[in-house]
């Protein structure tokens, strides 16, 4: 039993099936708390013997069966990519993965989505490995001092505590200038998918070189690259160590772009290539998503610092450092540009995707330099839309309901398949109860997180409101009428509550000053509630308890927003700007679309406008649906639109349909490309 039990803790698929956390649950329920979810670190302070005892109570030994029966259920089924024709390993390279709270190596939406996508790779069966960083410190917690201020906490993560194991005996070296750094490597168990994480904290390496993986998202660009040389270059000699011939390599963002000038050199030393011939057949298997949606989103570097820390290396792949230099900059040839991570990526890939279809256009818009004479509809960057891995995301009790209406397998469903028409007849009163029981457990959690004296009720309109306090996000948009405002908080008859969560980055005082905003009118009005600290958890909570998710970012800024699919998924309704997602998702019956100003030049005009145009929208039509009810308390008619978001939602904008996608238009044919462009016999043979 103990062994098995180190078998389930160490295998991320608890994250995303609820009987087995159950059973790390009923071991010891304050452990499981105090060990902020971390089942390592909840069997290790239990001990053998404590486990050993646990696991004599009744109701241990059953939670033990029923993790064990959906362990080996997981891993009998015969999932439907299994068999494809995947000639090859894909390796999927990210800066940050957010797979649960217990693994603090992401910060935000980016890495949300990486980890949507290794565990929806696994349910798909697809022969995907991926590749990251193992940060000493992980992203900072939020913490509000009592003028309202976000200060951020580090904690130490130790991999004793994590559910990481080393690779023994594989250690590889990359790049610095001069020299050479050492890279461990460990790996996390995702279900079927093996993440592999390195680090640079080894004895072996001079201090300097110990601290590259210090820490997620460090500002200064000589930090920065370092981290892309280990990520990059350390990333696929880290895969061949493992024996592991992936010839098709997906970049989550421009952060992994050396890893293509790798490929490029390992050709070249393999198969005697040369530089153009080595150059197509790395490029034909080179997958890039690109996340932001302005020029400043990506890394910049001077060529003093490519010099210092690329320069030996270059020499060694074969190309000219100008011509190096060239590959990032919007004009080639000019001396004074520096490198942009996201040019260098877009002409090193094959296949270049935005991550909605609004941000493929933007995205043409913004880059089309990188192919000078094309017009700006010809510029191949296309879309694939993120989508959140609903096993995920998916309240265990919505889930029930969908498997008892819909299917078991629910979630493995095509768009298309008529089942999903009996998600309405989910009776209305079901549904509705079990939204009110999400609700109430987000309340149980805003008494631990929130900063300020709460007066929630569960039968009053309630909006959630979590991500980045990132400006252009605007968290503060409601703010611009007070007056509006309170009339809706305050409305006797039918109340308006706010829960407000997320962190600014730590150098974004414009961000912070949003927080305090936030914060100082939460501490004045009792239905404004500031929870902090936004993490998984407090994710997942307010996803599934929140009637209504608002989002009102500045139009054409928001590339995707994945938090919106999490609501919708689980009936909650959006109020959303027509950006990222919601600009193809969004109908009349699903939620609401939030008239955009749009000048976009003239942010003043648009943020007075937009601001109107949604207090009109909860003033008119939200809050008058929430509140029409019948003889039995229930809105029948907000709880169809319920019923209407989770189907579309859930088979449209699901991580299993972007990996799909993913698969059909690039890993697939990447590989067939790789594959024969291998078998030519001039080229090195
Ligand atoms: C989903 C998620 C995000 C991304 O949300 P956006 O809507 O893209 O801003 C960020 N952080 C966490 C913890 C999430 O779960």
């Amino acid at each position: 039993m103990v062994d098995e039990l180190k078998q389930f803790a160490y295998d991320l698929l608890w994250t995303w099936q609820p009987r087995i956390e159950a059973l790390f649950r009923a071991l010891d329920p304050e452990l499981w708390k105090s060990t902020r979810e971390n089942p390592v670190l909840l069997l290790s302070q239990l001990g053998e013997d404590g486990v050993k005892r646990a696991c004599e109570r009744d109701e241990v030994r059953q939670a033990f069966e029923g993790a064990r029966a959906v362990y080996h259920d997981y891993y009998d089924r015969h999932p439907r990519f299994m068999d494809a024709q995947a000639p090859m390993a894909i390796a999927y390279f990210s800066l940050e993965f957010g797979l649960s709270e217990c693994l603090p190596i992401y910060s935000g939406g980016l890495g949300v989505l990486a980890g949507d996508h290794l565990k929806a790779t696994s349910d798909l069966g697809l022969p995907l490995v991926a590749v990251g960083l193992l940060y000493k410190q992980g992203f900072g917690r939020q913490d509000i001092d009592a003028g309202g201020r976000q200060f951020e906490v580090y904690s130490e993560n130790r991999g004793a505590d994590l559910p990481v194991r080393k690779v023994e005996g594989v250690e590889v070296e990359a790049p610095m200038g001069t020299r050479n750094v050492r890279i461990a490597v460990w790996r996390v168990q995702v279900g079927r998918v093996s993440l592999f994480l390195l680090d640079t904290d080894l004895e072996a390496n001079p201090q300097d070189l110990r601290n590259i993986t210090d820490r997620l998202y460090v500002p200064e660009p000589d930090r920065r690259l370092r981290q892309e040389i280990v990520l990059g270059i350390g990333g696929v000699r880290a895969l061949r160590a493992l024996g592991i011939d992936s010839g098709v390599f997906h970049l989550n963002e421009g952060h992994s772009f050396l890893c293509a000038i790798e490929r490029i050199r390992e050709l070249r030393a393999s198969r005697q290539m040369t530089l153009e011939e080595a150059r197509l057949v790395a490029r034909a298997g080179i997958v890039f998503t690109t996340h932001t949606p302005i020029a400043a989103g990506s890394d910049y570097f001077d060529s003093g610092l490519v010099w210092d820390l690329l320069g030996p290396y270059l020499s060694q792949v074969g190309i000219s450092f100008d011509r190096f230099m060239d590959l990032g900059r919007q004009r080639p040839g000019d001396p004074r540009e520096r490198l942009c991570t996201t040019y260098a990526a877009l002409r090193l890939a094959d296949q270049s995707v935005g991550v909605s279809r609004l941000h493929g256009a933007v995205s043409r818009r913004l880059w089309k330099d990188a192919w000078r004479g094309l017009p700006e509809t010809q510029v191949p960057i296309g879309s694939v839309t993120n989508g959140v891995h609903m096993p995920t995301w998916v309240a265990p009790e919505i889930a029930e309901l969908l498997g008892r209406f819909v299917g078991p397998d629910w979630w493995d469903l095509d768009p298309t398949d008529g089942r999903w028409h009996a998600v309405h007849e989910i009776p209305a009163a079901d549904l509705w109860a079990v939204h009110g029981e999400l609700k109430r457990r987000l309340f149980v959690l805003s008494d631990e997180r929130a900063e300020t004296p709460r007066e929630l009720d569960l039968n009053a309109l309630t909006i959630g409101f979590g991500r980045r306090f990132a400006p252009y996000k605007r968290a503060n948009l409601l703010l611009r009428d007070r007056a509006r405002l309170t009339k809706l908080l305050r409305n006797a008859k039918r109340p308006v509550q706010i829960l407000f969560a997320g962190k600014a980055h730590p150098a974004d005082q414009p961000g912070k000053d949003i927080v305090a905003g936030i914060v100082a009118l939460a501490r004045e009005e009792p239905r404004v509630v500031f929870m902090k600290d936004y993490d998984i958890t407090l994710a997942r909570h307010l996803v599934q308890g929140a009637d209504v998710w608002l989002n009102n970012p500045r139009r054409f800024l928001e590339a995707s927003g994945t938090s919106g699919m999490k609501a919708g998924a689980n009936g909650g309704l959006n109020v959303s700007v027509l950006d990222g997602w919601w600009d193809e998702a969004y109908r009349p019956e699903l939620g609401w679309a939030i008239p955009s100003g749009a000048t976009l030049d003239r942010q003043e005009v648009d943020d007075v406008a937009e601001a109107e145009g949604l207090f009109r929208l909860l003033e008119r039509e939200v809050v008058p649906l929430f509140y029409d009810r019948d003889e039995a308390g229930i809105p029948r008619r907000w709880v169809e639109m319920m019923k209407a978001s989770m189907r579309n939602v859930v088979t449209q904008f699901a991580a299993r349909r972007m990996v799909i996608d993913y698969f059909n238009t690039a890993y697939a044919p990447g590989a067939r490309r790789v594959e024969q462009l291998r078998l030519l016999p001039d080229w090195g043979g």
